[in-house]
């Protein structure tokens, strides 16, 4: 398994000619030795390296709220529904318990 490092010194890779100089990060391993600042000219000399996951991109505020608007019309449609089969005898309250814990169900856990 080849890792990411510093380079120790200035260098070329013998494969692609590619130069790297001194601090600038390359793709290492020892055994099949794999060597080039490039991923895929290390990767075509046999090296592998974990790469990190992409970091997800945060949703906006604006994306946000959508979701949130979404998912309180969908609480709503839905508490409207369950308030007709009880007929009337849901408190308001209820309303807003019901449709805080769906919108927190679709959107609050992410
Ligand atoms: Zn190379």
């Amino acid at each position: 398994m080849g890792r990411i490092l510093n380079a120790k010194f200035d260098s070329t890779c013998k494969k692609c000619g590619l130069t790297w100089s001194e601090g600038e990060k390359i793709y290492y391993q020892k055994d099949p030795k794999a060597l080039c600042k490039e991923l895929k000219c290390f990767i075509g000399q046999g090296g592998f390296v974990e790469t990190k996951p992409e970091v997800v991109q945060k949703r906006t505020i604006e994306e946000r709220m959508a979701e949130t608007t979404k998912a309180i019309q969908f609480a709503i449609e839905k508490y409207e529904v369950v308030a007709l089969k009880f007929d009337g005898k849901l408190e308001p309250k209820d309303g807003i318990v019901f449709i805080e814990s769906i919108v927190k169900t679709l959107v609050g856990s992410r």
